[in-house]
């Protein structure tokens, strides 16, 4: 295992690492073996965290200027960056990424640092005309107690997103990660308070969702919950808000269409069509994970696609293959529920595990498949998983139809050498972000990110997500 230079056992609370009641255990899903354990909070430990948080409102963290906390989030993004290739093999480790995407997810973690740090001081109000012998201005203001609830596929971008974000604009945090993925949440952590962030502007409390997780979305003292998971647990979550009335952001699943029409340069689209499945062994809410193909290209995309899915090779995360384990036997244990239902349809092509993978790890071969029906659970449902289906179409209108199709609504791309085409489609597809000719499974950081249906609402990421985790104050001063 990875050295690690703090005690992942503790909780961060109040910038302290404190001892925990109880722990669970860390498993490698590469090979299954056990590497650790971390703490298994409990209400009292959210509690903790959210008194922490408050006290660090009233204290020095509420006390610093904007652009104060800008530079520590730029300070604290520069520690992130300098230990990117040490956080990579941590997440590889916890998380059975492939070396490669958890650098690129380091990285991303600093990237958002550098971004919201500087945005901190960027964020302005307005003047409003009003009557006569007034003046009207909007004043930006936090929260206050920000929850964060992250999943375990993406944990240090979506800390990148969510968590730095809400800093920047000046909440306090207390951050659950999931249970299955919290090393580099709690390395974070470490960073943050070597960064010098004020105590109780951020608290880590590791636990399961039934219990630190159900506390912190319940919470009567948090001011607004950032979620992001699956739509049965952010349903939950939103419902344990609303009991508090507080703000939610909802982060879900999805099955974003990558739609390709006759004309599109089929050799440019080729790698972005194919690791919109296999990029982070298809464990991304924002996957490429239905293709749209008209019929004149349909035979052509299916042999360079199904070459491509011939020659991915799934293997240890350190190793760095084309893809890593799934993150557990259980999530390998519902993928191959899905694959279970494939009911002789085509197999475009297969990647292969490699022969000696360890018996241990969670590996599940890469399956592309061919003349998907739009309405067969595999089309519709998402699998998270390495799995990608094929949807052949005719007309413009049917593509759109199709795409629109399903419950959820979170990425699309288009490509086409047809301009009007792909201006329509942008306006006419039901989803938070739309790709033209490329395709970003979430995009940059810079682009705002967030769902429409069943993939949730609220918007993280760029500018955008600062108006999020932040409320407006509208001050009208009479002075005739
Ligand atoms: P999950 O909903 O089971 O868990 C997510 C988090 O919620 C974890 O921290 C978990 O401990 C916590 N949790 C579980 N039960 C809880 C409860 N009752 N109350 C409060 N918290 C609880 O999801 P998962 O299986 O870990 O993640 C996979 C799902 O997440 C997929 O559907 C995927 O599409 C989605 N996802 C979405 C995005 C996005 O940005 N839209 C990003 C990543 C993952």
């Amino acid at each position: 295992m990875q050295e690690l230079w703090f005690d992942p056992s503790r909780l961060f609370i109040g910038g302290r690492w404190q001892a925990a009641q109880d722990h669970l255990p860390v498993t490698n899903p590469s090979d299954g073996t056990g590497i650790g354990q971390i703490a298994r909070g409990s209400a009292g430990d959210i509690d903790a965290g959210v008194a922490a948080a408050r006290a660090a409102l009233q204290d020095d963290w509420g006390r610093l200027s904007a652009a104060e906390r800008g530079r520590l989030l730029t300070r604290l993004g520069g520690l992130v960056a300098d230990h990117a290739e040490t956080l990579a093999r941590i997440e590889a480790q916890d998380v059975g990424k492939p070396l490669r995407q958890a650098r690129a997810d380091a990285l991303a973690l600093a990237r958002y640092l550098e971004f919201y740090g500087g945005a901190a001081d960027k964020v302005m109000g307005e003047t409003i005309p009003y009557l006569d012998g007034y003046t009207v201005y909007t004043l930006r203001e936090p929260h206050g107690v920000t929850g964060h609830i992250i999943p375990w596929n993406y944990p240090m971008q979506i800390i990148g997103r969510s968590v730095g974000a809400a800093l920047a604009m000046g909440n306090a945090c207390v951050l659950k990660p999931a249970e299955e993925a919290c090393l580099t949440a709690l390395a974070f952590a470490d960073l943050a308070r070597q960064a010098g962030l004020p105590a109780g502007a951020l608290n880590v409390v590791p636990g399961l969702g039934a219990e630190a997780g159900a506390a912190l979305a319940g919470h009567g003292g948090i001011d607004h919950i950032s979620f992001t998971g699956s739509v049965a647990t952010g349903a939950a979550v939103q419902a344990a808000a609303a009991r508090n009335v507080i703000p939610v952001t909802l982060e879900l699943g999805g099955k974003s269409p990558q739609i390709v029409f006759d004309d599109a340069d089929l050799d440019a689209a080729l790698p972005f069509l194919v690791n919109g499945a296999i990029q982070n062994a298809g464990q991304t809410c924002s996957a490429g994970s239905r293709i749209l193909v008209q019929r004149g290209l349909h035979k052509r995309l299916a042999e360079a696609m199904g070459a491509r899915f011939d020659a991915l090779r799934a293997g240890p995360a350190l190793a760095d293959h084309d893809l890593g384990p799934l993150i557990s036997p259980r999530q390998k244990g519902l993928v191959e529920g899905f694959i279970a239902q494939t009911d002789g349809l085509p197999v475009a092509g297969q990647g292969r595990i490699i022969d000696d993978a360890p018996a241990g790890g969670s590996y599940v071969a890469p399956l592309l498949l061919d003349d998907v029906p739009p309405d067969h659970p595999l089309a519709r449902q998402e699998i998270f998983g390495p799995v990608q289906v094929i949807i052949p179409f005719e007309t413009e209108a049917e593509a759109l139809q199709i795409a629109n199709g399903t419950d959820y609504g979170l990425v699309a791309s288009v490509w086409t050498r047809d301009g009007s085409r792909a201006m329509r489609l942008a306006r006419g597809l039901r989803a938070g972000q739309v790709f033209l000719n490329n395709y970003g499974a979430g995009g940059g950081v810079e682009l705002p990110f967030g769902g429409r249906g069943k993939s949730g609402h609220g918007r993280e990421k760029g500018f955008e997500a600062l108006y999020g985790f932040s409320t407006l104050k509208t001050v009208a001063a009479h002075h005739g």
